[in-house]
C-alpha cells in the first residue's frame, strides 16, 4: 500500500535496469564450482600435521605448524599464477597464553582486482587441545572462557600434544583455500581485490588477525568485508539436534553498523544463489562470551561478520576428538557456496554510495513538505541505478525497496523519516548490487547546562 503509493510518485524509476530476480550466470558457475573432494582432501591433510598449535614444532616437515604453514602456502601458490601467495609474519612477545616469543605467520592468498579496495575471506589454520576440551569448559564455566592449556614442562618447548583441529578450524581454512582456488581460475576480472586469509594464533587471543589488521589500518587500506569462517563444518549438535540447512552469521552492533550491513548482504545474495541454505543472523558480536578473528578487524574500524556452524558439538571443540569423522562435508560445502555468493557479489558490484556530507552529517530531509523521505547521495562510479530499501524503525530487516534510475537522490513523498531507517545500494548495468549505505542519525552531543548560584 505505501510502496503504491510512493511508486504514483516517485520520478526517475528505472525500468530498463536488471531487476531483482536476475542472477549472474558466472557467479552461478562460481557457486557450482566448489568442490566437495577438495574441501575433504584439505581437511585430511590438514589432520596429517596432528596439531597446528602456534606453539608447536616449526622445524618437522611433516608434524605441526610450521609444516603445516608450508603446505597450505605452497598448495594456494599452485592454484594459479593470478594469485599472489605470501607468509604475513610477526614475531609475539611473550604474553598471557603466548607462553614464550614466536614467529608467527599468516598465510595470505591476494587476487588483485581493479581496484585496491578489499574484500577478504578468511578462516584460521592454527589449533588448540584443552583438557575435557570446550564441553568440559561450558560444563564447568556455563559459558566457556579460561580453560586450562596442556602445556609442555618446558615452556620454552614445543606445545605438540596432539590437536587436530579439523573443524576449528580447519573448516574454514578448506573453505578459504577452496575459495582462493576458484576465484583466481575463474577468469572474472573483479573490481574488489580479493584477499584469502588464513590467520595464526587466533587460538591464543586474535593476535593474528588483529596485527594484520592493524597494518593494514596503518596503510589506510580499503576493507569493505572480512568473512570469518571459524567452525563452518559440522552439521550436528552434541543435543543431537541436527541442521544441515542454515548457517549463523554473526555481527557487531549497533542495528545500522558497517558490519550489520554486510550481514544483511549475505543473507540477501546467499538467498539468492544458493537457496537451499539459509542464513540466520545473529544480532551480537559473536557466540555468548565467544569470538573470533572477525573482531579483531571491527576493533580496527573494519566491517566484519562471524560465519558459524547452526549446531555445533562442544566435545569435539578444543579438543583431540575434533578429527574428520565429526565433518560433514556437504554441509561445508554450502556454506562455502553462501561464502562464495556474498564475496563474488559484493567484489563485482560497484562500491556502495556515500550517504554522508564532507563533515560527516546524512544526507537526508523532510524535504519539501517536511512530511517527505528526501535522500540524496554521492554516484558510485559504475552504477548505472540505485535500490532504496526502507524498514519500520523498530526491526531488523529491510521490508521494502525500490529501483530508480542513475540519480543522486530521490524523494518519497509521505514516508516520515522519523518512523523508518533508510538505505541506498548502487547497482551496475549486470545487476550487481553494493552494500546498502544506510542514512544513521547522529550521535547527539551530551546534555550540558551551566547553572548559577
Ligand atoms: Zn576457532
Amino acid at each position: 500500500m505505501i510502496l503504491a503509493v510512493v511508486m504514483a510518485f516517485v520520478s526517475g524509476v528505472s525500468r530498463g535496469v536488471a531487476q531483482q530476480a536476475d542472477l549472474d550466470p558466472r557467479i552461478e558457475t562460481l557457486v557450482g564450482a566448489v568442490s566437495p573432494d577438495r574441501l575433504a582432501a584439505i581437511l585430511k591433510k590438514l589432520e596429517s600435521f596432528g596439531t597446528r598449535n602456534t606453539l608447536s614444532s616449526t622445524d618437522s616437515p611433516t608434524y605441526g605448524i610450521g609444516a603445516a604453514r608450508q603446505w597450505i602456502l605452497d598448495e594456494m601458490k599452485g592454484y594459479s599464477p593470478k594469485l599472489q601467495v605470501s607468509f604475513d609474519t610477526y614475531k609475539i612477545a611473550k604474553q598471557g597464553r603466548i607462553t614464550r616469543d614466536v614467529e608467527v605467520r599468516n598465510v595470505m592468498a591476494m587476487l588483485p582486482g581493479r581496484s585496491a579496495r578489499r574484500v577478504y575471506v578468511s578462516g584460521h589454520y592454527d589449533t588448540v587441545a584443552i583438557d575435557g576440551g570446550q564441553s568440559s569448559n561450558n560444563a564447568a564455566a556455563g559459558t566457556g572462557t579460561a580453560a586450562r592449556l596442556a602445556q609442555p614442562a618446558d615452556p620454552e618447548a614445543p606445545n605438540d600434544t596432539s590437536a587436530p583441529g579439523v573443524n576449528d578450524d580447519g573448516s574454514g581454512t578448506a573453505l578459504t583455500m577452496e575459495l582462493a582456488r576458484i576465484f583466481s581460475r575463474s577468469g572474472i576480472d573483479f573490481d574488489a581485490t580479493l584477499v584469502f586469509m588464513c590467520h595464526v594464533a587466533e587460538e591464543q587471543g586474535l593476535f593474528g588477525a588483529f596485527l594484520h589488521a592493524q597494518k593494514a589500518a596503518a596503510e589506510h587500506i580499503r576493507i569493505d568485508a572480512v568473512f570469518n569462517n571459524d567452525i563452518v563444518g559440522n552439521d550436528r549438535g552434541g543435543n543431537g539436534i541436527v541442521d544441515g540447512a542454515t548457517i549463523r552469521v554473526y555481527s557487531q552492533g549497533p542495528e545500522d553498523s558497517p558490519s550489520r550491513e554486510i550481514a544483511r548482504f549475505v543473507q540477501r545474495w546467499g538467498a539468492r544463489y544458493v537457496p537451499s541454505h539459509g542464513v540466520r543472523l545473529m544480532a551480537r558480536p559473536d557466540r555468548f562470551n565467544r569470538g573470533g578473528d572477525h573482531t579483531a578487524y571491527n576493533q580496527l574500524g573494519f566491517p566484519a561478520v562471524g560465519f558459524r556452524e547452526s549446531r555445533e558439538n562442544f566435545t569435539r571443540q578444543h579438543d583431540v576428538r575434533d578429527t574428520f569423522d565429526g565433518i560433514s562435508i556437504p554441509y561445508l560445502t554450502q556454506n562455502a557456496r553462501v561464502n562464495v555468493a556474498a564475496a563474488a557479489t559484493i567484489a563485482l558490484a560497484p562500491i556502495a554510495p556515500v550517504v554522508t556530507t564532507a563533515a560527516g552529517g546524512p544526507m537526508i530531509s523532510r524535504a519539501p513538505t517536511g512530511y517527505d523521505a528526501n535522500l540524496k547521495w554521492r554516484p558510485s562510479p559504475g552504477a548505472i541505478a540505485y535500490r532504496i530499501f526502507w524498514r519500520d524503525a523498530w526491526g531488523p530487516d529491510w521490508q521494502h525497496d525500490l529501483l530508480v534510475g542513475n540519480v543522486a537522490g530521490v524523494v518519497l513523498p509521505g514516508l516520515q523519516i522519523d518512523d523508518y531507517v533508510f538505505g541506498v545500494a548502487a547497482v551496475d548495468a549486470a545487476g550487481h548490487e553494493s552494500v546498502v549505505a544506510p542514512y544513521v542519525s547522529l550521535q547527539r552531543a551530551p546534555v550540558t547546562a551551566r547553572t548559577i548560584r
